[in-house]
């Protein structure tokens, strides 16, 4: 039988977190960057007055068309969709305006994957698939898979008992073993 994989979208397929910073930094006029935000949220790299309105930003669909995927993400993607059964969860329960805008993207950029293997879902631990792939390690807490952790800056100093570094990492992990 065909394992199944959850593979998370937002900073794990796609390239959320550098239209985080250009929106900040358009509006606010900073120089925010990458390496600022290492080991820590982009919420808690911003003076406080400007935290309502960073944590606003995925709730206008515009923040989320044609997000950038990352290098390799969807060839791999495609070459696992060979061998394993794969869902795409994204936890957007705390912005339920971005459900098409997501639908969208997915459907544009993952169009050999079946929109009945997308999962809108606030808590991951109910999936029940083999491994999940996330940045976001608090995902992993209640499922009963294996945890994949995706390397985001947020999640650097983190020490996962599975990392994968990018997507070529994501290839050998599961398809050379
Ligand atoms: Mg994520």
């Amino acid at each position: 039988m065909r394992k199944r994989i959850a593979i998370d979208m937002d900073e794990t397929i796609c390239d959320t977190l550098t239209r985080h910073l250009d929106w900040y930094n358009t509006e606010f006029k900073q120089n925010l960057t990458r390496q600022d935000v290492m080991g820590k949220k982009i919420y808690d790299s911003v003076p406080d007055e400007h935290v309502a309105r960073i944590r606003s930003y995925p709730d206008n669909p515009k923040f989320f068309a044609d997000l950038t995927p990352y290098e390799n993400a969807i060839e791999v993607i495609r070459e696992l969709n060979e061998k394993y059964d794969i869902y795409i969860a994204t936890a957007a329960m705390e912005h339920p305006n971005s459900f098409a805008a997501k639908y969208e993207w997915l459907v544009k950029y993952l169009p050999f994957i079946s929109p009945m293997n997308f999962i809108f879902c606030g808590n991951k631990g109910v999936l029940n698939t083999d491994y999940l792939i996330d940045d976001s390690s608090r995902h992993f807490e209640f499922f009963s898979g294996q945890g994949v952790l995706f390397t985001a800056p947020h999640n650097i100093e983190e020490q996962p008992l599975v990392r994968v570094n990018n997507w070529q990492e994501v290839r050998d992990y599961f398809l050379t073993k």
